[in-house]
């Protein structure tokens, strides 16, 4: 290790000498009849070999049991809460504003600092098996997004919903910072229907 390097560890608490570095193993946990081994934080003085978890192991550990328990649940984990929403094409403010939670709970749920409620959970589902639920949010927050309807073909219709009820948003949100939509890469716009396909299925 450089000294630079050693340096930008935290100096230990119990000798006041050494650095802490970061190490992990693995620990098993229990919940609601899954077993798994998950990941175990803590750090180590390269000075007095004292073992230790502060703050930001704590953390990192209290974020794997959740997200694990999340699984065992059957709920999304914090990593498939953020590829559902960026499925759905939102950011994490515009999440919040048609699911709720108030408005740092998609960044909670997504870093597993918190475990949304079941409600929470099956509506994400709902929104991923069928986008046209969107609408129906968008409508009840008073979001105005206009559609047609007369395309029949789901993937349009569905990519439709969703940049409607986003520029929507995007104007109740910051208002003075609207863009005008740019023209979007068609690889781009067909990736992002394989992303709700595919979602629609782990929904299922
Ligand atoms: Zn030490």
């Amino acid at each position: 290790m450089t000294r630079g390097t050693r340096n930008a560890l935290r100096p230990c608490p119990a000798c006041g000498e050494g650095r802490l570095e970061p190490r992990q193993t693995t620990q098993r946990a229990e919940h609601a009849g899954l077993s798994e081994a998950i990941p175990l934080h803590y750090a180590v003085c390269d000075t007095c070999g004292s073992e230790l978890a502060e703050a930001p192991e704590a953390k990192a550990n209290k974020r794997a049991m959740t997200a694990f328990r999340k699984r065992a649940d059957g709920l999304l984990t914090g990593a498939q809460m953020r590829q559902a929403r960026k499925a759905l094409g939102l950011t994490q403010a515009q999440a919040a504003k048609l699911f709720g939670g108030g408005q740092v709970a998609f960044s909670r749920y997504e870093n597993d600092d918190i475990t949304q409620s079941e409600a929470m959970d099956s509506l994400v589902r709902v929104c991923l098996a069928q986008p046209a639920n969107l609408t129906l949010l968008a409508d009840q927050k008073g979001v105005s997004a206009i559609f047609t309807t007369d395309d029949n073909w789901a993937n349009a219709l569905v990519r439709r919903h969703i940049l409607g009820i986003k520029s929507a948003l995007e104007h109740q949100i910051a208002p003075d910072r609207v863009a005008e939509p740019s023209p979007q890469d068609p690889l781009k716009r067909h990736a992002k229907v394989i992303d709700i396909q595919r979602w629609r299925k782990a929904a299922a």
